[in-house]
């Protein structure tokens, strides 16, 4: 028989912390920290194949079939407890939770003090004396059952709840009384009626079965469905069920509730124990930004209040920090924290509660981080010799590196901007945006490409996909642990919290900072690093690579043996990937030097459009000059062909020393590296404008008529131009573009000493085409060479794009010097999928489960990559040492790159911010699979 539940606490503890796939991460660790001695309210696991096969054979089945472990688990925790589920004289209440084997915070749902009906409630009032206790817990249950399992709008009972609150005027929920309460739950039971069209569930049988139910449906809600799809989260069997005695932080001055961290998660700093929590309080108090949380040392107390602009006398009175409140506990809380560390080897996420007087232990799991966080803690805990090198290099996320790839606010920039309001320091970096107030808005403004920042009082699960979209986020309620701050820190979205000054208008679309309204649509910025919020935009830099970060790039470069280059085309690329550690070039697209920079005229795009213009024109002409027997009729030919040559040639002439000059900035950027540089790739008509203006403009500058202009660009119209006109192709019927742009790579490189340019010919499908074009690069190299009385060190290779060339790479190997795999094109030719056309039909092929992933974002291994493998392995085959690297998007993708480590390349080249992702997800890969 399959064992579907597990029990933990009082010595009892079934499972263990090796099995999360089954118990969840929160199910795991409360046992494991049972097993540790640790105070955990005891309970039970229902395990994540409880929550597969409720989804497999339904509701029915599945509860028949745990029926009896799950009673006699029940009947376990009340001999264990002393306590009964659904009667006095000491009732037992419990939390039914959910917990995944992946964290998802806050994503799916819990209910806490279920087993509250009208009669053990009144047993608990007899039992503890304190009635308001039992009444802020019932009025606690009612609305999150309510919500949670009958689907009662949140907004409905918090309406009901702010009625009561201002006709009793009393602000906060520790303000209300016991007739308050009364109140308030009747009002609370109502509104279920009305919703539901029931009463409310009695019976606590009914109760916990209905509770378990939630959480596993919860497991494919919209938003743990979106959160798993953003984070990658992929193979798991559902949510466990985790049902556990409750313990009671709302019992009063002696009691309390928490979250802290073992170390900061948003800078990784170790100074001090960092949380917060909230006196009289009750599970996610402390998140929900409903009171103003403290500080869990008197250090991070007394620095939150400078923050804050509070005084330390009204610190100490009305905000005082646990140390201050409950030194005893924060004692025996502190040396947790210390052994949960040690023990996990790693931060710590924890959740705490105090009943009178007496500390529990909720929930502890690797806390969640900011990269700089991440980098700081892993490279830390290696000076501390808790782990070694190559964990700290798996510990950090390679594409949360890109985080501490943005940039920052110009130096000094701050210094003259115009503050408005400072808040927490919820997660770091720089945003500038338009202001938008809700998720709606910032998903509709930043799909028309417009930048904004979310400002909200709180935010809530259901902003998820505003938060996603906004450069920044701003809220005027909550802590460094609020949903806001939580989830920015996740996302790495710059985030800055509770800012108090800020009123927030949503309905009137504006806040006010003191005098200052501002508006919908206007710029604002933040800095998530130090809290600063300012009026307007303020410009940023790029930022630098140093301490922590360029430690954990020092080990990852020491373990990787996969080389990163950069896809880059100006010098400025050029010099920021080198400085993020590129190993040179990797793909260096020379169409750009074929068009002007907007408002820098220099003869580049007239030039190209001339040539454009006759290159047909005497093609043709030279063509009928080969077959023309006729000397007279030759002559006039000659004659024919004299002023469209002309023009070719000047229009060649006037673009060389143009191009020898972009490879003479590169290759001085590059100081010694190698480059290699991709000849004219795309579709000549991509040079001609496509509008009437443009035309006319292009007909004046030319001598021509608008017409003339017209038909030229039909001319060059194609069907498809992705298998037209283009690559090579263009090289083969135009060799003397190919020649001017091997004398400018060459001439560079005579003039820069230490250049290693590899030239490299695109869209190659057959040996023939790559012959023939390497003939003309080495022709004129030797011209070069003798003329300036050099040797150059040049290779030339070409790209693996078309499946042709991948399957015939043997032949191609012999002659290449390198392959490039240009795995943008060589997925649009080997899946036959129009990269510009696919999303139409992916996102079908995504939710049927063709395709795992977007194949243009992350390669498609099996069909794509088998194309690479083979290529590889024909290539070496011919010429053992032949160079291979990969330089389309997927190069700076980290599942890729495994792919391509595992495949034997020599290097992937990704655009520069991607490059430290690249090395780290290198060594990564070279750590769990060596080769
Ligand atoms: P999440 O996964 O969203 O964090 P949890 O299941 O951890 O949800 O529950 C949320 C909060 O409820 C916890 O932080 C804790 O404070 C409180 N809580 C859960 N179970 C209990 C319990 N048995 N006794 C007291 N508080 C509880
Ligand atoms: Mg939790
Ligand atoms: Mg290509």
């Amino acid at each position: 028989m399959d064992k579907f539940v597990y029990f933990f606490g009082a010595g009892a503890t079934e499972g263990n912390v090796k099995m999360k796939a089954v118990l969840g991460g929160k199910g795991a660790n409360l046992a494991d920290m049972a097993q540790l001695g640790l105070p955990v309210p005891p309970g039970f696991t229902i395990t994540t194949e409880a929550c597969a096969k409720y989804y497999e054979i339904g509701k029915e089945k599945l509860f028949a079939a745990i029926k009896r472990e799950v009673e006699a688990a029940l009947a376990r925790l009340e001999a264990v407890t002393g306590k009964t589920f659904g009667k006095g004289p000491n009732p037992l209440l419990v939390s039914v939770r959910s917990g995944a084997a992946a964290s998802m915070p806050g994503m799916m749902d819990t209910v806490l003090n279920l087993g509250l009906n009208a009669e053990t409630a009144k047993a608990l009032v007899e039992k503890t004396g304190n009635e308001r206790f039992v009444l802020d817990s019932r009025r606690r249950f009612i609305q999150m059952f309510g919500n949670v399992v009958l689907g009662v709008e949140h907004h409905d009972f918090e309406h009901e709840l702010a009625a009561v609150k201002a006709a009793k005027k009393m602000k906060l929920d520790t303000d209300l009384d016991c007739a308050a309460l009364r109140e308030v739950i009747a009002r609370y039971l109502a509104v279920v009626k009305k919703a539901t069209g029931r009463p409310f569930p009695e019976d606590p049988m009914a109760q916990l079965w209905a509770g378990v139910e939630a959480v596993f449906s919860s497991w494919n809600n919209p938003r743990a469905i979106k959160y798993r799809e953003i984070n990658d989260i992929r193979g798991l069997l559902g949510t466990a069920v985790n049902v556990q005695s409750m313990v009671f932080g709302n019992t009063g001055a002696r009691s309390a509730t928490g979250v802290a961290f073992t170390r900061n998660p948003s800078t990784g700093e170790n100074k001090y124990f960092y949380g917060e929590y909230l006196i009289n309080a009750q599970g996610e108090d402390v998140v929900a930004g409903i009171r103003t949380p403290q500080q869990i040392t008197v250090a991070g107390s007394r620095e939150w209040a400078k923050n804050h602009g509070v005084s330390e006398a009204v610190r100490k009175k009305e905000f005082p920090a646990l140390e201050e409140a409950m030194p005893e506990l924060f004692k025996q809380f502190s040396d947790i924290r210390v052994m949960l560390e040690k023990h996990y080897k790693d931060m710590q996420d924890m959740e705490f509660t105090i009943e009178d007087g007496t500390l529990y232990m909720l929930q502890t799991r690797n806390g969640k981080r900011t990269a700089a966080a991440a980098v700081k803690i892993a490279m830390d805990l290696v000076k501390e010799g808790l782990i070694d090198e190559k964990t700290a290099v798996l510990r950090v996320e390679p594409e949360q590196l890109d985080q501490l790839l943005h940039p920052v606010f110009k130096k000094g920039c701050e210094k003259s901007a115009k503050a408005l309001v400072r808040g927490l320091n919820a997660s770091p970096g720089a945003a500038t945006g338009q202001v938008v107030f809700t998720a709606e808005a910032a998903e509709a403004w930043s799909k028309k490409d417009k930048k904004v920042i979310l400002v909200r009082t709180e935010t809530s699960p259901e902003d998820i996909g505003g938060m996603i979209v906004a450069q920044g986020i701003l809220t005027s309620r909550g802590g460094m642990t609020s949903h806001a701050a939580v989830v920015a820190r996740g996302m790495g979205t710059c985030c800055v919290a509770g800012a108090g000054d800020v009123l927030v208008d949503a309905k009137a679309k504006k806040f006010a900072v003191g005098k200052t309204t501002v508006k919908e649509g206007d710029w604002i910025s933040l800095n998530g690093s130090t809290g600063m919020v300012y009026l307007g935009q303020l410009p940023t830099e790029d930022p630098q690579l140093t301490g922590p970060f360029a430690d954990i790039m020092a080990l990852a470069d020491k373990f990787r043996k996969l080389g990163v280059r950069t896809n880059a085309d100006s010098p400025e690329d050029t010099t920021r990937a080198v400085s993020f550690g590129a190993e040179g070039i990797g793909l260096c697209r020379t169409e750009h030097m074929f068009f002007d920079t907007p408002g820098k005229n220099e003869g580049r795009t007239i030039a190209i459009r001339r040539l454009i213009l006759v290159a047909e024109e005497v093609k043709s002409i030279q063509r009928q000059m080969k077959i023309e027997g006729d000397a007279k009729a030759l002559k006039e030919l000659q004659a024919k062909l004299a002023r469209p040559m002309k023009q070719y040639e000047q229009a060649l002439k006037d673009l060389l020393p143009l191009q020898r000059k972009d490879f003479i900035g590169i290759f001085k950027a590059l100081k010694g590296r190698p480059c290699t540089v991709r000849l004219l790739d795309p579709p000549l008509h991509e040079f001609l404008p496509q509008d009437d203006k443009g035309r006319k403009e292009m007909a004046k500058q030319m001598g021509i008529t608008a017409d003339a202009v017209k038909k030229l660009v039909d001319g060059l119209h194609e069907f498809n131009p992705m298998l037209g006109h283009r690559g090579c192709r263009l090289g083969i019927s135009y060799s003397e573009v190919t020649e001017m742009q091997a004398r400018a790579i060459c001439e560079a490189a005579a003039q820069v000493k230490d250049s290693h340019a590899e030239i490299m010919i695109p869209l190659v499908g057959n040996v023939k085409e790559f012959a023939s074009q390497k003939g003309h690069i080495l022709k004129i190299k030797a011209e070069v060479e003798k003329q300036k009385k050099v040797t150059l060190d040049i290779k030339v290779g070409t790209m693996i794009e078309v499946p042709r060339a991948a399957i015939t790479a043997d032949d191609i190997a012999k002659e290449a010097d390198f392959f490039s795999f240009g795995t943008n094109d060589l997925t649009q030719m080997g899946c036959g999928f129009s990269r510009d056309d696919a999303e139409k039909f992916l996102s079908y092929y995504k939710e049927k489960g063709i395709y795992d992933y977007n194949p243009f974002e992350v390669l498609d291994q099996e069909g794509v990559g088998k194309l690479v493998k083979i290529a590889s392995n024909l290539a070496r085959g011919v010429k053992p040492d032949i160079k291979l690297g990969i330089c389309g998007e997927h190069g700076g993708e980290p599942k890729t790159i495994a792919f391509c480590h595992a495949i034997g390349l020599n290097y992937v080249s990704c655009s520069p911010f991607r490059v430290p992702i690249a090395r780290l997800a290198a060594a990564q890969a070279n750590i769990t699979a060596p080769r």
